[in-house]
């Protein structure tokens, strides 16, 4: 849970982007504390992959600052490199390494950027897809598991990284819905044990047992920031309301 006093973990302040004439992100402002859990929402097109990508520095930004536990995300180079290592991220597309094993997609990281031992890397990774459910498909390929055990497995690889902060990217959008809840359930786990996470979902069920704050954006604004139950029961714009009404 959020902390009055400590510096954010993950800070904007008026971040602007433009594509061309499309001004993606308008004058971003969001903490986020340590053990934070925040749920963005929005309708399609309104900037929250583009906010997303912005944090992990896939996206520049014109304007503005971004800094994760205090650092400026560089522009480039090994401070970038570093700095990103402590933003872990999991796509709608899952983006395993589809030639790579299980063990091999959560091992890479840690052996390639963080300079982890092969022997560590592979201890530390079977504890981890023990803990999403998946440990017997270690020597399979992406292919031969489900879904919902692939996004599990892209959780996993996150982890091992050991990340200040995990953002999800609509993880459970891609799944068939008999496996959304297996995806949920591990997130639910993640966010009680008090890791930090910016999850973009329309998931509301997530949303109110898991988030400390949902944030609603709206053509490249956040227009609101409330409190899960303040902001299902009482939105206070009328872009929120309209939205509520299409989703719920
Ligand atoms: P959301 O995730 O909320 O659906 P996005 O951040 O993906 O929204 O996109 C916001 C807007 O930016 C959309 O209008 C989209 O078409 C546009 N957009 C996203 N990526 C690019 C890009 N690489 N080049 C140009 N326009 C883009
Ligand atoms: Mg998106």
């Amino acid at each position: 849970m959020s902390s009055q006093n400590a510096a954010p973990l993950v800070e904007l302040k008026a971040v602007n982007k433009h594509y061309g004439a499309l001004h993606v992100l308008q004058e971003i402002n969001l903490s986020v504390a340590k053990g934070e859990v925040v749920v963005v929402i929005g309708p399609s097109g309104s900037g929250k992959s583009t906010l997303c990508r912005a944090i992990n520095r896939l996206e520049t930004i014109d304007d503005g600052e971004i800094r994760i536990d205090g650092n400026l995300l560089p522009q480039e180079g090994k401070q970038l490199a570093k700095l990103r290592a402590e933003v872990g991220m999991v796509f709608q597309s899952f983006n395993l390494f589809a030639h790579k094993t299980i063990l091999e997609n959560v091992t890479l990281g840690p052996i390639k950027v963080k300079g982890v031992s092969k022997d560590a890397a592979e201890k530390e990774a079977m504890a981890l897809l023990e803990r999403v459910g998946v440990g017997a498909q270690a020597a399979k390929l992406p292919a031969q598991l489900s879904g919902g055990q692939q996004q599990r497995v892209a959780i996993a690889r996150a982890l091992a990284m050991k990340p200040k902060v995990i953002l999800f990217d609509e993880p459970t959008s891609a799944l068939d819905p008999e496996m959304i809840n297996e995806v949920l359930d591990v997130m639910v786990g993640l966010a009680h044990e008090g890791m930090t996470m910016i999850v973009v979902t329309h998931e509301m069920g997530f949303a109110r047992k898991a988030a400390d704050r949902v944030v609603f954006m709206a053509d490249g604004q956040i227009v609101e920031d409330a409190e899960p139950e303040t902001f299902f029961t009482q939105p206070k714009s009328d872009r929120a309301k309209d939205f509520l009404s299409k989703i719920l």
